[in-house]
C-alpha cells in the first residue's frame, strides 16, 4: 500500500556522525524570493551548540531569529551552507526524510502552542508517538500521561486545548515536544504569549529539562529570560553578532 505514511516510513535516513555537536551551522545563507525581489534573511551564519547547552537566541523583531531556528528544525532550507543536527546533514534530507528525522530527533515548541484543537491534551501528546513508532502502541497513553504529569497538567489530560489557559496549553505543547524523548528542543518565543508569572514557570520547566540533559535552543524577546540560559546568541540583520560585540551574556 503506497500511502503517504508508508512512504515516510520507507524514507531511509543517513547514519548520523558520532560525537558530533548538537547543532552546527556552517556558512548558512537564506534568501527569500518575494514579489518585491530578493531578501537576504541570513548571511554567513556559523554556529555551534554543544550537547547539553541551553542557548537563548535574542535580537530585534525581523532580525532573522525564526529563520535561523527554522534551519535547525528543517522547517525551512538554507539557500547555501550546511546545517548539521546531532551529526545528521539536515540540508541534504528530502522532505519525507526531514519529517521522519524531526519526529525522532527534536521537539519543537511555538509561541502560539499549535495544539490540534479537536484532540484532547493527552491525544496531542500521543500524536508524535503514533507518528514515529519509537514507543510501543500499548505504552503510549501511559507515557503521554507521565509527560503531562512532568509539566504539571495531568489533571487536564482529557480536556480540549480551547478549554485550557495559555500557560496550560504551552505546558501541553512542551509535553508533546518530549513525546519521543528527543535530545534537542527548539522553541521559538515559547513565552511570548504568556504573562510574566506563567512565562517564569515555563522557563523553569526548560531549565529543568536542560539540567536533565536536553540541549535547548530558545528564541526569546525577553532579556531576563535570556539571562537565565547558559549562553546568549544575538542575531542582528541576519548575522550572528560575535561575542564581545554585544553577543555575550550581560
Ligand atoms: P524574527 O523571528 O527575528 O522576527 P524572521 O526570521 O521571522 O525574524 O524574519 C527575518 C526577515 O525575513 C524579516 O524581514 C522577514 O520579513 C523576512 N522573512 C521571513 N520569512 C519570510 C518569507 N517566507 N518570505 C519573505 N520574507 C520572509
Ligand atoms: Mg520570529
Amino acid at each position: 500500500m503506497d500511502t503517504w505514511f508508508s512512504r515516510l516510513m520507507a524514507a531511509p535516513l543517513p547514519p548520523p556522525r558520532p560525537g558530533a555537536a548538537a547543532v552546527a551551522l556552517a556558512g548558512v545563507h537564506k534568501v527569500f524570493v518575494t514579489g518585491a525581489g530578493e531578501f537576504t534573511a541570513l548571511q554567513e551564519v556559523n554556529l555551534q551548540v554543544a550537547p547539553g547547552e541551553f542557548v537563548a537566541v535574542v535580537g530585534k523583531s525581523g532580525s532573522g531569529k525564526s529563520t535561523l531556528i527554522n534551519m535547525i528544525t528543517g522547517i525551512d532550507r538554507p539557500s547555501g551552507g550546511e546545517v548539521w543536527v546531532a551529526g545528521t546533514p539536515v540540508h541534504t534530507l528530502t522532505e519525507n526524510q526531514t519529517a521522519v528525522w524531526r519526529g525522532r530527533t527534536l521537539g519543537v515548541v511555538f509561541q502560539f502552542f499549535q495544539l490540534l484543537p479537536t484532540l484532547t491534551a493527552l491525544e496531542n501528546v500521543m500524536l508524535p508517538m503514533d507518528f514515529c513508532h519509537v514507543y510501543e502502541k500499548s505504552a503510549r497513553p501511559e507515557r503521554a500521561l507521565a509527560l503531562l504529569e512532568l509539566v504539571g497538567v495531568s489533571a487536564q489530560a482529557g480536556k480540549l486545548p480551547a478549554t485550557l489557559s495559555g500557560g496550560q496549553q504551552q505546558r501541553v505543547a512542551i509535553a508533546r515536544s518530549l513525546a519521543n524523548d528527543p535530545p534537542l528542543l527548539v522553541a521559538d518565543e515559547p513565552t511570548g504569549n504568556l504573562d510574566s508569572r506563567t512565562a517564569a514557570a515555563v522557563l523553569a520547566l526548560f531549565q529543568g529539562l536542560a539540567r536533565a540533559g536536553k540541549t535547548i535552543v530558545m528564541v526569546t524577546h525577553d532579556q531576563d529570560i535570556a539571562r537565565q540560559s547558559s549562553r546568549i546568541i544575538t542575531v542582528a540583520e541576519g548575522r550572528v553578532v560575535p561575542v564581545g560585540e554585544g553577543g555575550g551574556p550581560a
